[in-house]
């Protein structure tokens, strides 16, 4: 029989598959991906993004598969991160406050705002990795408006049934509180956190 917590992670994993069909349909009407295989920019000023607990227990498991090497190379940019925020007067409480919306200032287009996980260009955690970087690069409904990167879908985007993302995040959050967690996490914070446990 599954405990609690592993039932909440087998039903995240259902919501998982769902966005993975959900893509794959919108790639299939759209007729390839959207993204050119060789850009990450919308890895580059992702530090401090918020995560919540149940992506960060999957991505946990792909932290885990690492090579040491690497691990290592991850924590060293996530202290980096921490170190260049904690200078300017930040904590991980007050990022949660504004949901890192001023620590995005700080971190804006410098090596260190780059996401811990990145590296060489390439998403290590790249099958555990949180939710909206499944969906970014593809039309999403976010709950206020239709979301998109700026290129991708250029001139198209209202022609698709978009992801519903508010959907998707709503479900998230929910399944974070059955594991007893209201707050998400700063990234880099995160990751550090996940790498020592
Ligand atoms: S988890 Fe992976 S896809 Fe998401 S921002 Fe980090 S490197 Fe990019
Ligand atoms: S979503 Fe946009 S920024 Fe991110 S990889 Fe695709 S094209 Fe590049």
């Amino acid at each position: 029989m599954k405990t609690q917590p592993e039932e909440v992670m087998a039903t995240y994993q259902q919501l998982v598959d769902e966005i993975s069909q959900d893509i794959e349909r919108l790639q299939e009407e759209y007729g390839r991906g959207p993204c050119p295989s060789n850009c990450f920019q919308c890895c580059l000023n992702t530090s401090t993004i918020p995560i919540s607990e149940v992506e960060a227990r999957d991505l946990k498991i792909g932290l885990d598969a690492l090579p040491e090497p690497i691990r290592q190379h991850i924590r060293e940019k996530a202290q980096r991160t921490i170190e260049v925020l904690e200078n300017k007067g930040f904590s991980p409480d007050k990022m949660v406050q504004d949901a890192g919306m001023k620590a995005i200032d700080v971190i804006k287009g410098k090596s260190f705002g780059e996401c811990p996980m990145l590296v060489g260009g390439v998403c290590t955690v790249y099958e555990h990795r949180p939710v909206i970087c499944r969906v970014w690069g593809y039309p999403i409904d976010n709950g206020t408006e239709l979301a998109c990167c700026k290129k991708t879908f250029i001139g198209v985007r209202r022609n698709f049934k978009p992801i519903d993302y508010a959907n998707y995040w709503r479900r998230c959050k929910e399944l974070s509180l059955a594991l007893g967690a209201e707050e998400k996490t700063p990234n880099c914070y995160l990751v550090l956190k996940l790498l020592d446990d």
